[in-house]
């Protein structure tokens, strides 16, 4: 049972930090960045996608090489739709009316605008 990723980022061998130097005298590399099972604060949810990359670089690097590949595993057709109900509320607010010798502080209606989620079971 493998405990370690390798990070995918398709370029994380070639970053030049000091943890990816491997190898000794004329024999030095850069190498992938191994992520250890649980080995990160970022890797506690299971399925985190740290997990599988030593940042968000590396993920954006991945992402942007595979993206054609990626959208095809769950293409977007046509737009989704959530229903709502939009809410408009009168309330009593105060605006300031500037004048030469400050200010004065007037009431007026003003109003509120409230996107609420509705129950969407009978469709
Ligand atoms: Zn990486």
């Amino acid at each position: 049972m493998s405990n370690y990723n390798w990070c995918h980022g398709p370029n994380c061998h070639t970053i030049q930090t000091q943890s990816r130097v491997r190898g000794s005298g004329d024999n030095k590399v850069l190498r992938t960045i191994k992520i250890k099972d649980g080995g990160s604060y970022r890797t506690h949810e299971r399925y985190s996608m740290f997990n599988y990359f030593c940042n968000q670089s590396c993920l954006m690097d991945y992402i942007r090489e595979h993206l054609q590949e990626i959208v095809k595993i769950a293409p977007r057709s046509k737009a989704l739709e959530t229903p709502i109900k939009v809410e408009k509320e009168k309330y009593e607010s105060y605006r300031y009316r500037y004048t030469d010798n400050g200010h004065t502080r007037e009431p007026y209606q003003a109003t509120r605008t409230t996107i609420k989620s509705v129950d969407n079971d009978n469709g």
